[in-house]
């Protein structure tokens, strides 16, 4: 796809298949499974109707083996099984912070590395999901901008750590569901397989865009990979509880709104050119005029749902009493639904700054308050697994400044 202004240099390509010859049906479609369906033989119609099961099975129930496919013929399941697979990205390696938190190193089927994580609330539970291995913007103060290898994900590798999370959280539903029983033209199918289903409490409430990447670069994967997360008949996340947050892709930010409809958090992180350009240094090609008035002409946008700026606490860099009553002015001034997200930096090996104190952030937050917007600290999470927000890197190895130097002036070169 040819985006204007789009200088993405990294394509999805093929996503390497994890089943040998045999298709990953996660990240597909419904259309696209009937597809794939009857490329393996089946007519249209039994595609279609299969297709229904399969998906219900994968994104509403969990399961991974054809086998535990009840309502299809118990003859087809081996069928299915020789041709297709419900895949999961590998689990590296798994880590528990003190507060909860939890991260994992996921890999791909060609070994590529990603982090997930997941951040445990009183309310909520969130899922902060990688769109990118690596990232080929370089924000300054992110240690994901420091790696060299980016590919995109594919949907299913976006979906995938959706499922992997419930799979780890347990929180597939138990029993059967009514209507999704044994296939009534198959005798040979499983006769309790009529249902008694409970939808429980879960702990996966909310999922946020803010782990690896850029999820505006890789537009079209997110949005397949949203799509199926909204879906009714599966996984079935609100719009409402789902946010994707970007550095400021301009030229893709209405087609987020109409297309995908989710909550959207922009990385805002500064208010003058100078020092935007210096640390998100996307700006040099979108400047803060053409980002704010994206977001006021972002659709669904509203006072009950109201963009969401992040702005990352940067020690006499960003964090002035000036900078914040210039926040004000601009939100003002784009008359924007706006509140604010302060987040304190968190630390990388080798990165260049340092975190504002406490007393400066809170001043900064109080001086946003009192303007009438919401300016809440955001308590950082998992900081000792190198989970919390901009810590993400999945070859944790320490570069050395002038590495760091050579790999964003790599970057730049490659923005135009
Ligand atoms: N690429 C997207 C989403 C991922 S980052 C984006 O940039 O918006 C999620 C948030 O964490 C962004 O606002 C990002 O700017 C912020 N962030 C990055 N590095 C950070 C760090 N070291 N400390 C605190 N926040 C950071
Ligand atoms: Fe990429 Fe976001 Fe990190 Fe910037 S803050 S380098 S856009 S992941």
């Amino acid at each position: 796809m040819q985006i204007p202004g789009h200088i993405d240099p990294v394509t999805t390509g093929t996503v390497p298949l994890r089943g040998g010859n045999r298709i990953d049906l996660v990240g597909l479609t419904r259309d696209a499974i009937g597809g794939v369906l009857v490329e393996a033989g089946l007519d249209a119609k039994a595609a279609k109707l299969r297709a229904k099961q399969i998906w219900h099975w994968i994104y509403h129930r969990g399961v991974t083996d054809f086998e535990a496919m009840t309502d299809i013929a118990k003859a087809m399941r081996p069928w299915l099984t020789d041709r297709f697979i419900i895949g999961r990205p590998t689990v590296r390696e798994a880590q528990v912070s003190s507060d909860g938190t939890r991260k994992w190193l996921l890999a791909a089927a060609d070994g590529q590395e990603y982090e997930m994580v997941f951040i445990p609330d009183a309310d909520r539970g969130t899922l902060c999901v990688s769109s990118q291995v690596g990232c080929t913007l370089n924000c300054r103060f992110c240690h994901t901008g420091t790696m060299r290898l980016v590919r995109n994900l594919g949907a299913g590798e976006i979906v995938g750590q959706v499922l992997l999370a419930r799979d780890a959280l347990g929180e597939w539903p138990k029993g059967t569901m009514a209507g999704f029983g044994a296939d009534p033209e198959d005798e040979d199918a499983d006769e309790d397989a009529a249902g008694h289903y409970t939808a429980d409490g879960r702990m996966l409430t909310n999922i946020v865009m803010m782990g690896m990447g850029e999820p505006l670069y890789n537009f079209e994967e997110v949005k397949g990979a949203l799509k199926i997360v909204m879906d009714g008949d599966g996984l079935a996340l609100s719009k409402r509880r789902i946010t994707l947050s970007t550095s400021g892709v301009v030229p893709m930010m209405a087609r987020a709104g109409e297309e995908i409809g989710v909550n959207l958090a922009v990385s805002l992180h500064a208010v003058s050119k100078e020092i935007r350009d210096e640390i998100v240094p996307l700006n040099r090609k979108y400047g803060i005029e053409q980002l704010l008035q994206a977001c006021a002409d972002y659709p669904g946008a509203n006072n009950a749902r109201r963009i969401t700026f992040e702005y990352v606490m940067l020690k006499d860099k960003n964090d002035s009493n000036d900078d914040a009553r210039e926040l004000v002015r601009l939100i003002k001034q784009y008359n924007l639904p706006a509140k604010v997200n302060l987040i304190p930096f968190n630390p990388w090996p080798g990165a260049p700054y340092e975190c504002s104190s406490p007393e400066r952030v809170r001043a900064f937050s109080n001086l946003i308050f009192k303007a009438g917007i919401s300016a809440p600290v955001r308590t950082p999470r998992g900081r000792d697994i190198m989970a919390a927000c901009g810590q993400l890197k999945s070859a944790a190895t320490k570069p050395t400044r002038a590495e760091l130097d050579r790999i964003a002036e790599e970057k730049q070169a490659a923005l135009g």
